[in-house]
């Protein structure tokens, strides 16, 4: 699979902070670095079951106010590459069904720059 040629969206640098639990940095090949954390990634997991149960809960927030849950902080127990365009993380709560692809992680950006650029 090739990798996308839009320098945005290639990593030039990966690391993964597993044992730290401080979350995911990237560094692209147009020289941007991000950073993400685990409870973040973990809410925009791109995987089908997420993808429904965000939608649920936009549904239901509409109706009126929704008390925040308490969560206990997630964190990664592992994070593997797939192939050379996605990471897979497997989170604390068991969830490890999303992949990430780096495209999508480019786009998930928090700062404000990608928020313009991407959102
Ligand atoms: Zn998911
Ligand atoms: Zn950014």
């Amino acid at each position: 699979m090739p990798i996308p040629m839009d320098a945005r969206k290639k990593p030039a640098s990966l690391k993964v902070h597993v044992t730290t639990g401080e979350g995911v940095e990237i560094t692209w090949s147009d020289g941007h670095g991000s950073r993400y954390d685990f409870p973040y990634l973990r809410d925009h997991c791109p995987c089908a079951t997420c993808n429904d149960e965000r939608e649920k809960k936009a549904a239901q927030t509409q109706g009126g106010a929704v008390l925040p849950m308490f969560k206990p902080r997630v964190t990664a127990k592992s994070a593997a590459a797939v192939g050379s365009y996605a990471i897979q993380i497997q989170f604390s709560d068991g969830h490890a069904t999303g992949i990430y692809s780096f495209e999508h992680l480019r786009e998930l950006c928090p700062c404000e720059e990608c928020a313009r650029e991407f959102r």
